[in-house]
């Protein structure tokens, strides 16, 4: 680290080059691919009426026009929001993203009918189709496409559906997030927002942080009833909904949307349900580290580092590409890519968005990877995880537009994997033990957020939308009952929930907009970490059936992916190992901190 210069702690000159998505042509290259799309889709418009009358090879040509429009659109699209990401401010950028959008808008309106007159075409008929070697690209594309038949109503009736929800679904969803977003904590003498407040939860000082806690708590009592009224109503709402569409419980039709079997589901749950112990032994041994006989809740975020190092990005690469390469120097390879030829953009610059992410683009280009390096240890396992994604988009590319991308439910089996590599790596070059359990405790709290409170919210919805079946509108104190139980199914006795916490329910928009989603987190988290275990015990034979995972995208369900590398998604026992991993993380941070003398032995 005595070579680190300060170019290479800020990453100053690792820019992204956007060019060949354009064929260098900047912003004239984005309205000249447009054109295209539009011609080829006036040419697509010319099918309209007939879709239900295409055999294989006309469905086949049909869909290599639209999967050329996509691209088109996506390069163009692609160009503009990575130039506006990069300069949020720039109002040329800015003005540039917005004339994409309402072009690929009207470009894609001309195609819609072939979505609805394809859905429309008989099972039988589709089934034939879909058996067509022609259409291997675009197979699971259409037969995913179709998956909502069975639950579909009346074209009238489904009119009546959308038309209303403008004014009854959506608008509850609507009012819960502007009272939400107008909630003020008194803190400090003044007012700060409340995202603000649940910030302070990870100050070192105890009272800090209680009385962060106290003011939220006091923050989310006027409303309470209001918001409780709109989770009521949008409960029956769904309740109604499922009711109409036939589908057999409340969780149903997201897992219908992540293209997640319901067994899995459900061994995913019973699986971190039964492993409860990792985070109260996690939470036990916090207590130990501040010092205290017992966390409160607004103990849980509570930082326990005290010690940070810096990294070059220089050292950042040659760790993150060896620890691919520790793997397969198949993906080392394509990671030089990344570095080599300007696909990231790293520096922090006034005006780029915040966070890391990474962009596909479209099969025939590459991925982009946007970062904001600040030669933090975290920023080291971000470049890890984010480049664990756009491998899986390089591998996958020869999948074509419409199965590069996996379902949600799988989208982080590279990226977890990568990052899972390189923190093995970190914890190794890390001898001094504070510094472990910093390192250490920095997973582990992102795994218990991620995979056991994500778990917890799942089990707390699955009460209220039973009970709201079964029995009725729930009052604010039997939401706080259900919240205070479920909670304490996960953090046992290791955690003092105060009474306070029993509304904390009441401000997390997911239960409101977009019921049943909260455990697509753990799914995908864990999925990554199960398959990870996978590569463990078998080694070396694992590779090439990972590799062929990853370059399958999205051309299958997650099931049927998983088989590929011999795993059963609906076994519990799958999940297991990915827990197990989060054991061991456990195990070395109970070691450390023995070591670093901050509990006794
Ligand atoms: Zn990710």
């Amino acid at each position: 680290m005595a070579t680190t210069t300060d170019t290479d702690l800020t990453a100053a000159d690792v820019a992204w080059d956007l060019e060949p998505l354009v064929d260098g042509k900047s912003e004239a290259g984005v309205d000249e691919m447009l054109d295209e799309a539009d011609r080829v889709a006036a040419s697509v418009a010319e099918r309209r009426g007939t879709v239900a009358e295409l055999d294989a090879s006309g469905l086949a040509s049909a869909m290599r026009e639209l999967a050329s429009i996509a691209e088109l659109v996506g390069r163009a699209a692609s160009y503009a929001s990575l130039r506006f990401a990069a300069d949020t401010t720039d109002p040329e950028r800015g003005a540039l993203l917005q004339h994409v959008e309402e072009r690929a808008t009207a470009i894609n309106t001309m195609v819609l009918f072939f979505d609805l007159e394809w859905a429309a075409v008989p099972d039988d008929r589709a089934t034939e189709l879909l058996a067509d070697d022609q259409l291997t690209f675009c197979r699971h594309y259409l037969a995913a496409a179709r998956r909502y038949r069975p639950h579909l109503l009346t074209e009238p009736e489904e009119l009546v559906m959308t038309e209303k929800a403008v004014t009854g679904r959506s608008a509850w969803s609507r009012l819960f997030s502007e009272l939400t977003s107008t909630i003020a904590v008194d803190l400090d003498g003044g007012s700060v927002s409340l995202e603000g407040a649940l910030s302070r939860l990870s100050s070192p000082d105890r009272t800090e942080r209680r009385t962060a806690a106290e003011a939220v708590t006091d923050a989310l009592e006027p409303g309470l009833r209001t918001r409780a009224f709109v989770f009521n109503t949008l409960l029956a709402d769904k309740a109604v909904d499922d009711r109409l569409r036939k589908y057999p419980d409340w969780l149903a039709s997201m897992n219908l949307d992540n293209e997640a079997s319901d067994e899995s589901v459900r061994a995913l749950v019973a699986a971190v349900q039964a492993r409860y112990d990792i985070p109260q032994r996690w939470y036990a041994l916090k207590a130990g580290v501040l010092g205290l006989d017992r966390l409160a809740d607004y103990d849980r975020m509570a930082s326990v580092a005290d010690e940070e190092s810096e990294f070059g990005w220089r050292e950042a690469r040659e760790l993150v590409l060896d620890a691919y390469g520790s793997f397969s120097s198949e993906l080392e390879g394509a990671a030089h890519r990344f570095f080599d030829e300007a696909w990231i953009d790293a520096p922090v610059r006034p005006g780029k968005r915040p966070g890391a992410f990474c962009a596909y683009t479209v099969p025939s280009q590459h991925p982009y990877l946007l970062l904001n390096w600040t030669g933090r240890r975290r920023d080291v396992l971000t470049l890890a995880h984010e480049l664990g994604h756009g491998l899986h988009a390089y591998l996958a590319r020869d999948q074509g537009i419409f199965q590069q991308s996996t379902p949600l439910t799988l989208a982080e089996t590279a990226s977890v994997f990568g990052e899972t590599v390189t923190f093995g790596r970190l914890l190794e070059a890390t001898s001094d033990p504070s510094a472990r359990l910093a390192l250490v405790a920095e997973s582990i709290e992102g795994q218990i957020a991620t995979v056991f409170r994500q778990t917890a919210m799942n089990r707390f919805e699955d009460r209220v939308h039973t009970e709201r079946r079964e029995v009725g509108e729930l009052s604010v104190d039997r939401f706080g009952e259900l919240w205070h139980e479920t909670q304490t199914e996960m953090l046992g006795d290791t955690v003092e929930l105060t009474d306070g916490y029993r509304t904390w329910w009441s401000y997390i928009p997911h239960f409101i907009g977009t019921p049943g989603y909260v455990y697509a987190y753990a799914y995908g988290q864990l999925l990554a970490l199960s398959v990870y275990r996978t590569y463990e015990e078998r080694g070396a034979d694992f590779v090439p059936q990972y590799l062929e995972l990853l370059r399958s995208g999205g051309s299958r369900t997650p099931d049927e992916l998983g088989r590929i590398v011999g795993v059963d998604l609906g076994d519990p026992g799958f999940w297991d190992g990915g827990l197990a991993i989060v054991e061991q993380q456990l195990e070395v941070a109970e070691a450390a901190a023995v070591e670093a003398g901050r509990v006794p032995n």
